[in-house]
Formats: C-alpha cells, structure tokens, sequence
C-alpha cells in the first residue's frame, strides 16, 4: 500500500519539479539573519526579548493537569502506518525526494542523494525523569532497524523530546560517520555521550555537506535541560537546501516575523515542516508555540509550496485535544486558499514523494 502511495505522490510531484537553481550566490549570512543575540547574564536570548511563559496561576494548574492526564486516552492521536522502510532503504541509491514522518518533530527527509533526520526521537517517555515523562501516544512509524543509511541530523535545541540522547547515542553508534548538526552550545552534551561527529552553529551560519548546504537559522524559543540552564544553549530552526529541492525545518517555536526574512533570504521552499501542537494554554505557550493558524501563516511567509504539520499527537505534552491542531490546520490552510495537496497532515509513518 505505502509503495502506491509513493508512486503515486511522487509522479504528482514531479509535474511540479523545481527549477530553482541551486543559489550559492548567497552571501555567508543570509540577507537580515543576524548572529543569536546574549543577554546580560551572557545567556542566549530572542529577538524580540525574553518570553512571557505565563504567570504562576497558569502554570501551576498546568503543571498539575499534566500529572492528572496519566490515564489520558489517545484514541484521538494520530493513525499510524506500519512503514517497513524497504522503499526508503531502496531510495538511496535511487535518489527520490521523499518525506516521512516517524511522530513528533521526528521526520526523515531524502533529497538530492542525501537523507537525514530532524530531532529524531524513540524514546517513550523522553524526560529527565522517565517514569514520570510525557507519554508516547503512538509508536514511531519507523522501527530504528528499519532506518537507511542516515548522513546527518538536525537538532533544533535541547527539550528532552527534541534532544533524546538514547536516541542519538543508538545513531552515532549504528553508523560513527552521521554527523550531528546542533545550535551553539549543545556539542558538549552530545560529545560527553559518546557523540563525537557534531558540528555547531550559530544563527545565520551555513555548511556544504556533500549535494546541499545546511543553514541554521533563528526560532523563537528556549533551552532548558536541567534546573538551572535556561537558554545556556541555543535554540534554532534549519534549512536545507540543494539544486532540486529546499526544505525548512521550523523546530520548536512561536510566530515571528523572522519567517518572512528567512523566506526572502532562503524561499521559495519546496516543503517546510512545522510544529502546529503543544500551544494550550495560550497564556504559557503563545510566544513559544504556534497554533495551527500561525504556522500557517509562517508557511506562507516562508514562501512553501507545501507544508507539513508536525509535532502534535505523539506525546502529552499540553492541553489541546490531540485531534485539534490537525483539523484547525487544515481549515487555516483552506482559509487562505491552500487545498490539500498545499497542507498535508500525514498518519504516523506515513511517506510522500515532494
Ligand atoms: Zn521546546
Ligand atoms: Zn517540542
């Protein structure tokens, strides 16, 4: 089934074949991308300022809300797709672009010869503290076995469920020459793991690997992993792009206008993937989560021709029902004139042709 799929998504896409010339005309820093900026307390902070996280009579309630979900049911998550790999495994030598989403912020991405992953993650409960840690809803569409040859992974910052270290340490330890692309500040973490391929960048800095260039480029979020760390680490978006096909990677972020600077200096994007859950309540997650009508909206900014809603259904993670941001992404889309082959929510597992 998931091979007609493929086929059938990839023949579609191919009447719409970039001609994008591969623009390493680009200056080193991409037009209005600025390094990240250093707070007094020399911690990394946002463009636009410190975030509001909401006050304590929102977070508190919050806090224990999510304990009481324990028993939450996940019969509105996400379907999921028994995906076996082989097609994918098969791809590498064919050189299809492809896009498929193992859960969460979680998707592997083949193009121009090259396939790699965006905040891969395995774990069930990905948490300092397991026992107790955000329930994984629905399996990974993808057993790690099942996994091709992976060149490299983007990481956007260091929430547990987009920095899971078991994972990454499983990957750098299948095949040592995957190299670990991170946001300044996070190589130490990975390399004390046993991690040692990792190369970091700052807001605006780009590498050539092998058939595409890797940008990292600014999100609106933050970084935290211990007590007291708050935003010792960067946070980042990624894009990556080559002669045939660009793609951005949102992570972790709430709407700011830098999407529109990094569409003019990067877009047109041929898919963007972007996190449309985890944004109730609002008052705690507005500036560092969009909802799904904002992430339509930076898509648009971004200049993408089509877009992909991630990072909702997989884990409890934030009040929202879990089929809510499916459904309000797919009416934003509609409100703004996209149809369905423009915005694509995908089952778990699910691969297409882009
Ligand atoms: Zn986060
Ligand atoms: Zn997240």
């Amino acid at each position: 089934m998931l091979r007609y799929i493929l086929i059938a998504s990839i023949i579609l896409s191919a009447t719409s074949l970039t001609t994008q010339a591969n623009n390493e005309e680009t200056p080193e820093r991409p037009s209005g991308i600025n390094k990240a900026p250093l707070d007094s307390d020399g911690r990394f902070t946002n463009l636009g300022g410190t975030l509001e996280h909401g006050s304590l009579s929102v977070r508190v309630p919050f806090i224990l809300r999510r304990f009481g979900t324990y028993f939450r049911s996940g019969e509105d998550a996400p379907s999921r797709i028994d995906n076996d790999g082989l097609l994918l495994r098969e791809n590498t030598d064919l050189g299809m672009p492809t896009v498929t989403w193992i859960g969460h912020a979680t998707v592997l991405v083949q193009m121009q010869g090259i396939t790699f992953l965006t905040d891969p993650t395995w774990s069930n409960r990905p948490s300092p503290v397991p026992l107790i840690g955000p329930r994984r809803f629905v399996e990974p569409g993808l057993d790690f076995d099942d996994l091709p040859p992976i060149d490299f992974v983007v990481i956007s910052h260091n929430h547990y469920d987009h920095l899971d270290l078991p994972t990454l340490k499983r990957l750098a330890k299948r095949q040592p020459e995957t190299v670990f692309f991170v946001p300044l500040g996070n190589a130490a973490l990975l390399q004390k793991n046993q991690i040692s391929n990792v190369k970091a960048l700052d807001w605006g800095e780009r590498i050539r690997f092998k058939e595409v260039v890797i940008h990292c480029l600014p999100a609106q979020h933050w970084s935290k992993r211990s007590l007291a760390d708050d935003r010792r680490t960067l946070w980042s978006s990624w894009a990556v792009t080559g002669a045939d096909r660009r793609f951005y990677f949102a992570g972790d972020t709430g709407y700011f206008p830098e999407f529109k600077t990094i569409g003019d200096a990067l877009g047109p994007f041929d898919l963007v993937a972007m996190p449309i859950g985890a944004y109730a309540p609002r008052a705690m997650m507005k500036q560092s989560h969009m909802n799904p009508e904002e992430a339509i909206q930076a898509a648009l900014d971004l200049n993408a021709k089509q877009t992909l809603g991630i990072h909702f259904g997989t884990f409890d993670l934030s009040d929202e029902p879990l089929s809510e941001p499916p459904r309000r992404f797919k009416a934003a889309a509609k409100n703004n004139q996209l149809d369905l082959n423009q915005a694509w929510i995908f089952d778990i597992g699910e691969t297409r042709g882009f």
